[in-house]
């Protein structure tokens, strides 16, 4: 502790929260760290460490009395976040990478530094209008009308998630309204390709509601052909259709004009689940994928996979944010102050009641840099994925699993088994050269690259296939 003896005697208790000299150090101490990992541009990819190497080199952290800010922050410098993989490195190619941007990242920090509280217009107005103007400008580049709306949460599980109890809660307003028993004989069914993310399955067991998948066709695509026929034999219990603007294995995108056509013939509402692939729409190589977004009820895109926003951010957005807000919106007696007004109030879009305002760092990148610059980067990645496919189809002993349609690029070696994979793998991390792990279709191991970073080149693509041999 700094200076103690010059300090006006103040009670214990408020040192955490009062301006102080120790406060300035500590503030100037995480500001510094901050700046510097901002600013680098050699950080390392790091890897996990066991418990055990953690225990033994963080020691005990947390007692009755403090480490001190200095120790803390060296404890975490210098033993956890070397045991974080860096998800924003270039070279960071597995699941789907994060790579925020420079403006996005370092908004973050006002985000946390201002106590902001983004549930409510009454609290959070300022922060909200800005959200909003962001979600009203995602909703017109997906083709949405006018007055579509919703709400940034955590994640897509959660985004898909609030989208699908909306879809209920639509289904059994109907249902009663034409004085039919709210649930239908043999309970709810949400259909979705069997390719869907495992996050739709996650929703449906949180609902207690059955998912009937249909099967995909050779390239992955959910095709209208199967879902019609899983609409006709299931009749009313079905809810909602989701479809899959990008797939998280293969990046292959439904046939959603497709199937958005099928709402002729059935009623039923249709969920878009982009978490990663839908910001391909921002860019003219990604757009022709994805007719029939415009008849979307709701879509989820996830800013923090590829539109360069920090963990952790879902955009929910819904054809006409009332569906959302009569499923979700909490009643309670403190809360009335809040819902007896017209206001705008996030929280009344998704199944959560405080929020951070987890927009803003996207809405300052979107209003440093323009959208133009995200058009460029998306197109970047997408170019990207398409050359190194080309490479990839040129170089004997390397077969691509599927056609490339966004920037999730899946291949296998010729003769490879997962040991192989898995060996290769290690040792790229181990050489800290790239995270490039396995993965398997059909039973069959193979590798990919998911590229969502504009740092990422083909030279270093073409690095890792030498590494194959
Ligand atoms: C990543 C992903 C999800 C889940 O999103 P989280 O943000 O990880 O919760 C859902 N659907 C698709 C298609 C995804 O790629």
């Amino acid at each position: 502790m700094t200076d103690e003896a010059a300090q006006p005697a103040q009670p214990a208790h408020a040192r955490m929260h009062s301006v102080s000299p120790e406060t300035q150090d500590i503030v100037d101490l995480v500001l510094d760290y901050s700046r510097r990992r901002i600013l680098a541009t050699d950080t390392p990819l790091d890897h996990a460490a066991s418990p055990s190497e953690l225990r033994r080199l963080a020691g005990t952290t947390i007692g009755e009395e403090g480490l001190g800010s200095r120790r803390a922050l060296a404890v975490f410098e210098h033993v956890l976040a070397p045991a974080c993989i860096t998800t924003d490195h270039p070279q960071y190619l597995s699941f789907i990478p994060s790579a925020p941007s420079k403006a996005a990242i370092a908004f973050d920090l006002v985000v946390s530094a201002s106590a902001l509280y983004g549930g409510s217009w009454m609290e959070g107005a300022g922060a909200v209008h800005a959200e909003n103007e962001v979600l009203a400008w995602l909703a017109a580049e997906f083709g949405l009308p006018e007055g579509a709306g919703g709400v940034f949460v955590q994640g897509g599980t959660i985004g898909n998630l609030s989208a699908l109890v909306a879809a209920r809660d639509d289904a059994r307003s109907r249902r009663e309204a034409a004085g039919l028993a709210s649930r239908p004989e043999g309970g709810w069914v949400v259909v979705c390709s069997a390719e869907a993310h495992s996050s739709v399955a996650s929703a449906a067991r949180v609902m207690d509601v059955d998912v009937i998948p249909v099967t995909a066709d050779e390239g992955g695509v959910l095709r209208p052909d199967g879902v019609r026929a899983a609409l006709e034999e299931h009749g009313e219990r079905v809810f909602a259709v989701v479809a899959t603007g990008g797939s998280t294995n293969f990046g292959v995108v439904d046939d959603i004009a497709g199937i958005a056509e099928l709402k002729r013939d059935f009623e039923f509402w249709l969920h878009v689940d982009g978490a990663y692939g839908l910001t391909a729409m921002l860019s003219p190589l990604g757009r022709p994928h994805f007719g029939g977004v415009e008849g979307a009820d709701s879509v989820i895109v996830d800013p923090h996979k590829w539109l360069f926003a920090p963990y952790d951010v879902c955009a929910l957005i819904y054809r006409d944010p009332d569906t959302g807000r009569q499923a979700h919106t909490q009643h309670a007696e403190y809360l009335d102050v809040l819902t007896d007004q017209a206001h705008y109030d996030p929280s009344d879009y998704s199944i959560q009641l405080t929020r951070r305002p987890r927009g803003l760092p996207l809405w300052f990148s979107l209003a440093t840099y323009g959208a133009a610059a995200y058009r460029e980067a998306v197109t970047h990645s997408l170019a990207l994925a398409r050359q190194i496919a080309d490479e990839i189809r040129r170089r004997p002993g390397l077969r691509l699993v599927r056609e490339p349609q966004l920037s999730v690029v899946v291949f296998e070696r010729d003769g490879w088994e997962r040991e192989d994979y898995d060996r290769w793998s290690d040792r790229l991390l181990e050489e800290q050269r790239a995270f490039v792990v396995p993965s398997s279709h059909a039973g069959r191991p193979n590798t990919r690259f998911a590229i969502v970073n504009p740092l990422t080149t083909f030279e270093q693509l073409v690095a890792i296939l030498d590494s194959m041999g």
